[in-house]
């Protein structure tokens, strides 16, 4: 069967979606990292946005778009924790009931996080893979909702999500129109795939790179196997970068084979240190998962030629216990 393709255009209708529930987050010059390039370094702070990261942009497109019976029914999701936090907030705003299954490994103040938005919050399996099947059957489990079944809302692997992370895309031509390099969080892919088609529709010369962590970088692994690949699960500071890109991946796995001219991988010392720079330098709050493309710069994995360059800091839920003792260790 042949699926949807995203378009340009759908990014466009998406951005009147995500304009009810996000906003347009700042670009900001970073006079550090433009003087350790002899770039110029633009930060694009999602850190900043609504929820914290820019998934609430995914999130508003995808629960904006269902029907009125799929809203009187409600949504199930997986999450390691923005996702989550972030279909909360929609869904509590449109007065749509959200259950987030998460596994064993989010953090606390992620699941506390959630639960204050009002989403029900179940723990289950020890991996997101094991969340999502536990997901999965309660989305099937039909007899049990007197309204209809409820609908899965998948963190990336959905149209409406990159249709939805690609305003960032929309917001960084009209920002630094002469933008020559974006630098991206790279996990499930609707954060890289979004942006990519957005920029590469304005100038295919653009060159997208995607930074994934060291430690289980699923989709990085797939692209080099050439199909969607499993990993076990491993702890990382970029907690938010957790996760498998799913064995039957429809859209994203594509997506960033199409628009992801290069990818890069971060140690956990090299995540650290951008997180401590993040605060001492630039005074803003990242978590591991929005520091990579940072990481990257810093640890001069990013070869040139460049001139203007985006890097998107996704998000700033870092768990303050985790920063306290970055900076305690210097
Ligand atoms: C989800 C997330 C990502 C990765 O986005 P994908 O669409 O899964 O690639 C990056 N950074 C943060 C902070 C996130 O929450």
């Amino acid at each position: 069967m042949p699926l949807q393709e995203v378009t340009l255009q759908d990014i466009f209708v998406a951005a009147k979606a995500v304009s009810s529930m996000a906003h347009r987050t700042p670009l900001m010059l970073s006079q550090g990292l433009s003087k350790e390039t002899g770039a110029n370094v633009y930060l694009k702070l999602e850190n900043t946005q609504q929820t914290g990261s820019f998934k609430v942009r995914g999130a508003a497109n995808r629960l904006l778009h269902l029907t009125q019976q799929e809203m009187n029914a409600g949504v199930v999701t997986v999450s390691t924790g923005n996702h989550g936090k972030a279909v909360a907030y929609v869904a509590q705003r449109l007065g749509i009931r959200a259950t987030v299954v998460v596994p064993e490994l989010v953090l606390p103040h992620k699941v506390e996080a959630m639960r204050q938005l009002g989403a029900e919050v179940i723990i289950a399996g020890a991996s997101q893979d094991e969340a999502e099947l536990h997901a999965i059957e309660m989305a099937q489990a039909d007899g049990a909702h007197p309204e209809g079944a409820l609908t899965m809302v998948s963190p990336f692997d959905h149209p409406d999500i990159v249709a939805g992370q690609g305003t960032i895309g929309l917001e960084l031509m009209e920002q630094l129109p002469e933008i020559d390099t974006a630098i991206i969080p790279l996990s499930g892919g609707g954060l890289a795939s979004g942006i990519g088609l957005a920029l590469k529709s304005a100038n295919p010369r653009i060159r997208v790179i995607g930074v994934s962590m060291e430690r289980g970088p699923v989709m990085v692994e797939s692209l080099k196997a050439g199909h969607p690949v499993q990993l076990p699960e491993e702890r990382t500071l970029a907690d938010s970068l957790m996760g498998g890109i799913g064995l039957d991946n429809h859209y994203t796995f594509r997506m960033i084979q199409q628009y992801v001219d290069d990818t890069l991988l971060v140690s956990e010392e090299e995540i650290a240190a951008a997180m401590v720079y993040a605060l001492r330098s630039e005074r803003i709050v990242v978590e591991g998962g929005g520091a990579v493309g940072i990481a990257a710069v810093l640890a001069g994995k990013v070869a040139g030629p460049w001139r203007k360059v985006a890097i998107v800091v996704s998000g700033g839920n870092a768990d303050l216990s985790v920063l306290e003792s970055l900076l305690r260790l210097g």
